[in-house]
């Protein structure tokens, strides 16, 4: 067992023409690969033009304003989704092939660029795409040593129903048993190389209650959860690896916020995400290092209470528009990436290894991941 920190990444995307426009002002500046300056004023621009020059970090240092922020990593405007694939999802998929959990979700306000690094665009893989060619790619390497069986599952919470994506049904129930919750009646889909996964996905997409690239305020409003069960027996030394990896493209956070203005807004009860307003509770109590937990708020933070707090090493993609216009939202998902570095989860290999026969493998075994013992 090992203790881990969330690990949070900051994306910047680039200015839209309405933005572009309207002439709105960049409120952000990255100052390098692991920091950003929200909402310089003049005297910081300042400082921050004469770092084009020296040493960032020095300049880090006198930026008045207590707004500098650091994380894990920072991509800036001209960065693509192929840059947040290698900084962010290797080292995610090396600690899979490994034995471990791993979860990635995004995280912004609607049109900050969730979905287009989830998924990216008809010419242009998201990281969803790329984390499972490379997975592929490594499970090809081992060739006959070790044998993998894949299942993935795509869901929807919407409106704090768990649908399946995949076979357009539900809603399906949550229930919990020792290994965590399941989800009732969800069957797993066997996968065997990149291009039925791509299907899948193409599929689900279709399904999700609007198209996932529409920014429109139904798609804003529904989480989508893609997890990938693996299977890996290593057939020489009788070693068995189960993992899940998650990954989820979340609602837009700005309901959340709304819905902290007591008063006329606060009456919107339709409008409210429940589900997102219970994970913003429950990133701040684990960040405070608070003993109860309110996974049970909501679908979605039962569904991902694995990945907030338990055995599991997490990444949070926070997505931000440069531009004015978004001030608040900017403000909140980076206050949000903040108090997410400080969470910690505790991470174990999940391997069993015997000296019992190579059946005794395939049967199911009381791990983290029996639905794949489902297949
Ligand atoms: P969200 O899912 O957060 O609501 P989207 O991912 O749908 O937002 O992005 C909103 C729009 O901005 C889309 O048209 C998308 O193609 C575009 N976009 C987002 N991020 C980028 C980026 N890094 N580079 C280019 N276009 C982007
Ligand atoms: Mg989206």
């Amino acid at each position: 067992m090992s203790e881990v920190a969330i690990k949070v990444a900051v994306r910047v995307r680039p200015f839209n023409r309405r933005e572009l426009e309207q002439n709105q002002r960049n409120i952000i500046r990255v100052l390098d690969e692991g920091a950003l300056i929200f909402d310089p004023d003049e005297e910081d621009d300042e400082f921050f033009y004469q770092g084009m020059k020296q040493n960032y970090r020095d300049i880090t240092k006198r930026v008045k304003k207590k707004l500098t922020m650091e994380f894990d990593s920072v991509f800036n405007e001209d960065a693509v989704n192929a840059d947040i694939f290698e900084k962010c999802m290797k080292p995610l998929v090396n600690s899979v092939m490994e034995g471990f959990n791993c979860s990635v979700f995004v995280y912004g306000a609607t049109g900050a660029g969730k979905t287009f690094t989830m998924l990216g665009s008809e010419d242009i893989p998201g990281i969803t795409f790329l984390t499972m060619q490379e997975l592929f790619r490594q499970m090809d390497e081992y060739g006959e040593e070790r044998r993998f069986d894949i299942g993935i599952s795509y869901l929807e919470v919407y409106n704090e129903q768990v649908m399946n994506l995949l076979t357009k049904s539900g809603p399906l129930k949550l229930r919990e048993d020792s290994n965590g919750v399941v989800v009732g009646g969800l069957a797993l889909k066997q996968i065997h190389n990149a291009d039925e996964l791509i299907e899948l996905l193409h599929l689900g997409n279709k399904n999700r209650t609007q198209h996932p690239t529409d920014a429109n305020a139904e798609s804003s409003r529904s989480h989508a959860i893609f997890q990938v069960h693996i299977r890996m027996i290593e057939k020489k030394t009788n070693t068995k690896r189960t993992v899940k990896l998650s990954m989820i493209d979340l609602a837009g956070s700005e309901r959340a916020q709304s819905t902290k203005c007591k008063g006329l807004r606060f009456k919107e009860g339709a409008n409210i995400n429940k589900s997102l307003l219970a994970l913003g509770n429950c990133i701040n109590k684990l960040a405070d290092g608070s003993k109860h937990i309110p996974y049970r708020d909501s679908n979605l933070t039962r569904i991902l209470k694995d990945s907030l707090g338990g055995n599991c090493q997490t990444l949070m993609i926070a997505n931000i528009s440069p531009s004015s216009i978004t001030y608040e939202d900017t403000y909140n998902t980076l206050k949000y990436a903040s108090r997410a570095k400080k969470i910690r989860t505790t991470c174990k290999q999940n391997v069993i290894t015997t000296n019992m026969p190579k059946e005794f493998l395939l049967k199911k075994c009381n791990d983290q991941t029996s639905e794949i013992e489902r297949l």
